[in-house]
């Protein structure tokens, strides 16, 4: 590996499954030192383990990425062991499909709390070490949905359209204190969160079958190719990018 990430201190939240993951494994290898934060039901424990037997330098932290107590201990958790978070991954998200007369306002707030709600508070916590530290990255995964309306999707396509300005208006904010913040955006990925996707939309009628999605991105995307966009962001490969949406989707919304 060319070590791009050498040196740096990273928090992935969701960093245990799904893409997640694979930026865990990208960026441990590129030479981070790395914090998963994700649930205490999530693999992280084992992936800490494993990456740590190869050599790598991974800590895992269970929490839950909604609330205010559990995001302020693991950031000072990550912070002791490896030192001011240069790079933020805010990648834990959750998916809502439903006929939007049927969603419920518990099911809004929940959405909103992991997707939305996640990024205020670990970013919060996050930034004053990054700033001291002389600056950092920090990458929020929104999505194909931020711009493009799926029927059964409003509150998850609300929550993206949130991600995809909270990365933006940070951006403008912190970018003379040396904070670089952008948006990933995916079109559909083989993880657990796309595939359950893709089932309950199937079984709302919308037409999400292999030939529509296909049509709309050539195929399902690899959790590794959302993985290789966020080591760009987080890297100083990408020194000059700052408030973008960079959308991973294989031409999805340029059709
Ligand atoms: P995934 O479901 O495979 O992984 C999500 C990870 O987040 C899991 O490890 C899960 O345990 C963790 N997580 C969930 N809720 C959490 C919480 N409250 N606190 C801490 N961790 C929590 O999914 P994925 O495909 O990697 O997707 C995750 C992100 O990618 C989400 O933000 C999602 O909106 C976005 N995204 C996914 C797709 C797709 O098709 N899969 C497309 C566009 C955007």
């Amino acid at each position: 590996m060319s070590q791009r990430l050498k040196g740096k201190v990273a928090l992935i939240t969701g960093g245990a499954g799904g893409c997640g993951l694979a930026a865990t494994e990208l960026f441990a290898a590129e030479g981070a030192r790395v914090g998963i934060v994700d649930l205490p039901r999530s693999e992280g424990a084992a992936v800490a383990k494993r990456l740590n037997a190869a050599g790598l330098h991974v800590v895992f932290i269970p929490a839950d990425v909604s609330d205010a107590n559990q995001v302020k201990e693991a950031v000072e958790t990550v912070e002791a062991a490896f030192g001011p978070i240069t790079v933020l991954m805010n990648h834990a998200g959750i998916l809502s499909a439903a006929p939007f007369l049927e969603t419920s306002e518990e099911e809004w707030e929940r959405i909103m709390a992991v997707n939305v709600k996640s990024m205020f508070l670990v970013t919060k916590a996050v930034l004053p070490g990054m700033i001291a530290a002389g600056g950092g990255s920090i990458i929020c995964t929104s999505s194909i949905s931020a711009v493009v309306g799926t029927p059964m999707e409003v509150l998850y396509c609300t929550s993206k359209g949130a991600t995809h300005m909270f990365a933006r208006a940070i951006a403008v904010e912190f970018r003379d204190r040396g904070i670089r913040s952008n948006a990933v955006c995916p079109g559909f990925i083989a993880t657990a969160h796309g595939l359950n996707e893709i089932e309950t939309l199937g079984r709302y009628g919308v037409d999400v079958t292999e030939s529509a999605i296909a049509a709309a991105q050539g195929r399902l995307c690899k959790p590794s190719e959302i993985a290789t966009v966020a080591l760009f962001l987080a890297s100083d490969d990408s020194s000059f990018v700052n408030g973008a949406h960079l959308f991973a989707d294989n031409g999805y919304t340029a059709i």
